[in-house]
């Protein structure tokens, strides 16, 4: 544990009794305090999350080091999916972090405005937990979409006979997105429509294409809003971070028959959901 502390670069914190390590430049355009940073899973993978860490910083850049990262979440079992591990591999994150980050490090890293990328770690979870509705011809919903990496992978999983719609109240986040897939492996698919990324207030999800198979809440929210929970399809599936200081990612199913199921998968840091002067403010 020691020896991989050591080679972290980042500040390492310690909270809810687990090591965890943050983004030691925290954000570009103001001071704010490392927990607004964070966006980790705290309660399940810490030990293994630093053992990654070693393994992950050693891994070279491009695609070995991308490779490497599936790897890691695999051996440690963070991604048990094949088309997960397939998904992560095809689209480079390496395209989605801004210039001279390191890209495949188990770190989430900041993309100004108040907002950063998710640690591979969480985004490998989420699509574990979205894959059954992620599936060919299928529907996805991204609210906070950000870097427009998840949304990016969400793309490529229900293909050219479903649809993706990525949400985010920051203008130029959803510029830079748009600008992130088109030089990626997914570039076809939103040239083709068949994935868009807007900009909106995304606690009002996007009507146009609703109802979802899927959706990714990828900022934190006091609570479910209506309009997500509106916005899911009958038998499909919502993954959301609940909270403000303590957050858990909950997993939320709606039945057929219209009625929710909710379960609590593990303790995570996200950024809050909330207003974009909110964000600006520095929260
Ligand atoms: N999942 C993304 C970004 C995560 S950071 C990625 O991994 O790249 C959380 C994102 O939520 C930020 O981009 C932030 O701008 C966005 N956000 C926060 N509140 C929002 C709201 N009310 N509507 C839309 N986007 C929001």
């Amino acid at each position: 544990m020691r020896a991989q502390v050591l080679i972290c670069p980042t500040i390492t914190l310690k909270a809810y009794g687990h090591l965890y390590c943050a983004p030691r430049r925290l954000h570009r355009y103001g001071s704010s305090s490392p927990s607004q940073f964070l966006n980790l899973n705290l309660s399940r993978f810490s030990g293994r999350l630093l053992t990654s860490f070693f393994s992950m910083f050693q891994s070279g850049a491009g695609s070995s080091g991308k490779k490497a990262m599936v790897e890691n979440l695999k051996r440690y079992g963070v991604i048990s999916s094949k088309r997960v591990a397939q998904v992560m591999e095809d689209l480079d994150r390496g395209l989605f972090v801004p210039a001279g980050s390191s890209a495949y490090v188990d770190t989430p890293v900041p993309i100004g405005y108040n907002a950063t990328i998710s640690a591979p770690h969480m985004h490998a979870t989420c699509l574990q937990l979205l894959e059954d509705k992620l599936q060919p011809g299928m529907r996805a919903l991204d609210v906070g979409s950000g870097t427009g990496y998840l949304t990016g992978c969400f793309a490529l999983m229900v293909g050219a006979e479903g649809r993706v719609v990525g949400v985010d109240h920051i203008p130029e986040l959803v510029d830079m997105s748009i600008k992130n897939i088109e030089k990626s492996v997914a570039a076809s698919l939103l040239k083709k429509g068949y994935l868009s990324l807007h900009v909106g207030d995304g606690r009002k999800g996007w009507q146009e294409f609703a109802p979802y198979d899927a959706i990714h809440v990828g900022a934190a929210a006091s609570e479910i809003p209506q309009p997500l929970l509106d916005q899911l399809k009958p038998g499909g599936r919502m993954v959301i971070p609940l909270g403000t200081y303590f957050q858990e990612l909950k997993v939320i199913d709606k039945s057929e028959d219209g009625s929710i199921k909710a379960h609590t998968e593990t303790s995570v840091r996200y950024v809050p959901l909330t207003s974009r002067d909110e964000q600006l403010g520095g929260f």
